[in-house]
């Protein structure tokens, strides 16, 4: 397929943020972001990248040698040919898709696993939120919450309660943000409200120092 898109970087890596943390995964970072999450890890993701075709991007997920691919941001679902994409990768492999939870994601392949970030109020962007995804969820689908006080737990707690998110897709994902809330405070609050959460560290920045973009 000729269709391109704006690439900020491909890399493989090691899977960090999801029930697919551990395993070896090719990367593919799609530049630009509708957000401004106050802990924004990727920053330089919101500039112009370059243009690849799917084509290109799919022959270097062949050379990886690698299972699993991850399409991730910035935002992959701005772009329209995201979808094009995914169906390109798929029959390569299983593929992520990680995104902010602002997009319409029932616009991906059915086969292609979303994970799907629902912003707490601490990121200062849960606003954006498009609340049509929840129902939009597959069962392989995962959602995840990047928390970073009591008040992002609670808030995260309930929304995952009202809405049944463990009901609706394969995992619901608790992630303390990195460096500003401690690991074993967020589980102690988990364990304490028997939350069917998955408590989830970034597992890349427990390997490699966190601003490590990958091999
Ligand atoms: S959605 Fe992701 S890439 Fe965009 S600002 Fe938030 S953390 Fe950064």
């Amino acid at each position: 397929m000729n269709e391109t898109l704006e690439i900020c970087e491909t890399f493989l890596s090691i899977q960090g943020e999801s029930t697919f943390a551990g395993v070896p995964c090719f990367f593919i970072r799609l530049a630009g972001c509708n957000l401004r999450c106050r802990y924004c890890d990727t920053p330089y993701a919101r500039a112009p990248g370059r243009r690849m075709t799917v084509d290109a991007l799919a022959d270097e997920f062949r050379r990886a040698g690698v299972r699993t691919a991850e399409v991730t941001g910035g935002e992959p679902l701005l772009q329209a040919a995201t979808p094009g994409l995914v169906r390109a990768l798929l029959p390569l492999g299983t593929v992520l898709i990680e995104t902010n939870g602002t997009m319409d994601i029932s616009t991906l392949p059915p086969d292609a696993i979303a994970i799907m970030d629902i912003k707490c109020p601490g990121s200062g962007c849960s606003e954006a939120t498009d609340w049509c995804n929840v129902e939009r969820l597959r069962p392989h689908d995962e959602v995840k919450f990047v928390v970073e006080s009591r008040g992002d737990y609670e808030w995260a707690r309930d929304v995952a309660l009202r809405h049944k998110l463990a009901e609706r897709c394969r995992a619901v994902l608790f992630s303390p943000t990195h460096g500003r809330l401690a690991p074993d405070e967020l589980a102690g609050w988990i364990l304490a409200d028997r939350l069917n959460a998955r408590l989830n560290m970034q597992l890349h920045k427990l390997i490699w120092p966190p601003d490590r973009r990958g091999v």
